[in-house]
């Protein structure tokens, strides 16, 4: 998925946006910005059609559309403020080209009157230049009035730019394959218990009793960092083989994860079970989460890992396990059999649940 994003208008002169209690250049900035970060956070490719500067309003517009059509992009989203002659304007509106209902911009108008503005619909927008001429399906947002003091206010309210670009990024990811849509975070409360986890593992393991008093330490050092401790749990089973090793890891290095070895190489070695556990719940929330760890660092890999490039446990695939697949020709291939890496810790998830 590749999305588009225009933060609309330039930052002076010609192209500036509208000025009215805020300044719509500068605010639509900073939604347009956070939800690029949301969307890449999510796995989908971004590219910022902004253009900060220009000699006319025209210029503006062309050069927005060029970084757009330079791209095969799938969606093209434009955010503006809007204005009225008598500040008495209120609500939230899209435009797209014929006034096409798509169920992602009425979603995303559904979305911003849930934050408490008017739903003004979405409307005919051909008369655009943006979206009339952009390749891509596109949308033009007017988030709300920017010189109506009940619609800043409501925006304010909203958490502001933030609040914004999450009400849009929902409502759009909803009913598009932004990758990371549909996937299961890293982050987030466990929902499997111990015992579920357990039946699991002696369902693939019937000699595995010395490896039951685990889940319950998954289940705990999980909850400290705020990382799912059930689908790391999960994890373990696929790199341990049900807690059966066999691979380069030997049992006694309490390390269920890998975390450190390669090919030959048995990898990190930690103290005991517990330490094992917590190093590698700390290297999941190096990959899910640029928030810094609660407990003091046992993991030795922790600082090799770009903090947050992988906030599910499906983009895991390619990142945590190098190659992320098996028996498919590429990674692409086993992401489009839902089967690589990170889809299997899900699908054993899903298992202790049902
Ligand atoms: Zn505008």
């Amino acid at each position: 998925m590749k999305i588009g994003v225009n933060c609309g208008h330039t930052v002076s002169g010609a192209g500036y946006g509208a000025v009215g209690i805020i300044r719509e250049s500068d605010h639509t900035r900073l939604v347009g910005r956070e939800l690029m970060r949301l969307m890449q956070a999510a796995g989908a490719q971004v590219t910022d059609c902004t253009i900060d500067h220009a000699c006319s309003q025209n210029e503006y517009l062309e050069k927005a559309v060029k970084l757009a059509n330079n791209e095969e992009l799938d969606w093209f989203i434009s955010i503006h403020f809007n204005a009225s002659k008598a500040h008495a304007g209120q609500g939230a509106e899209v435009y797209t080209y014929k006034g096409r209902q798509y169920p992602d911009a009425v979603c995303v108008c559904k979305n911003l009157e849930n934050l408490g503005f008017r739903n003004r619909g979405v409307k005919e927008g051909t008369g655009l230049y943006v979206v009339r001429k952009t390749k891509a399906k596109s949308m033009l947002i007017e988030v709300c009035f920017c010189d109506n003091q009940q619609d800043v206010n409501t925006y304010k309210a909203a958490g502001g730019a933030g609040g914004i670009a999450e009400a849009i990024f929902k409502g759009f990811c909803k009913h598009v394959d932004v990758p990371g849509a549909g996937e299961t975070p890293i982050m987030g409360t466990s929902v499997a218990s111990a015992d579920q986890l357990n039946a699991l593992l002696l369902s693939g393991n019937l000699q595995a009793e010395d490896y039951l008093h685990l889940a319950e330490i998954f289940l705990e050092e999980g909850e400290k960092e705020g990382v799912r401790g059930d689908g790391a749990f999960c994890q373990s089973l696929i790199e341990t083989g049900y807690f059966r090793f066999g691979g380069d890891v030997k049992p006694c290095q309490h390390n269920y994860a890998g975390i450190g070895a390669t090919g030959g190489v048995p990898g990190n070695s930690f103290p005991d079970a517990r330490t094992g556990v917590r190093a590698q719940i700390q290297h999941l929330k190096a990959y899910a989460s640029t928030e810094p760890l609660v407990q003091e660092c046992v993991d030795p890999r922790y600082k090799y890992v770009a903090k947050g490039c992988a906030p599910t446990f499906e983009q895991l695939a390619g990142k945590w396990a190098v190659l992320g697949y098996s028996g498919y020709a590429s990674l692409e291939a086993a992401r489009l059999a839902n089967d690589t890496y990170g889809h299997k810790i899900v699908k054993l998830l899903e298992k202790t649940i049902v």
